[in-house]
């Protein structure tokens, strides 16, 4: 059986992607270092980037698993709602 690597996995997703507003919101400028490399290091989508400017997300791709809501405990992710009816993730096999 041939090793399907996780980027082809998640590559088989379909995204419909409200572009209206972000069904995430986070504080860019979070002052706690730990606290936003914790975010940045949980999302299996690796949407958060980080650096001396700030923290940068980009919902495009989020699989709505709401881990960095639950780790961040209100704190880096100050929003979290599912995205509205019939946009988001559709999950596909590959
Ligand atoms: S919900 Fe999951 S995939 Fe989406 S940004 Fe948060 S951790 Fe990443």
């Amino acid at each position: 059986m041939a090793k399907i690597s996780v980027a082809d996995k998640l590559g088989v997703n379909k995204f419909n992607v409200y572009e209206e507003k972000s069904h995430i919101v986070i504080d860019k400028q979070y002052p706690d270092a730990a606290e936003v490399d914790r975010v940045v290091r949980i999302c299996p989508a690796a949407l958060y980037t980080a650096d001396a400017n700030g923290v940068r997300f980009d919902y495009l791709g989020c699989l709505e698993c709401g881990t960095c809501r639950v780790l961040s405990g209100g704190k880096v992710v100050t929003d979290w709602q599912y995205p509205v009816g019939s946009f988001g993730v559709s999950f596909r096999k590959s």
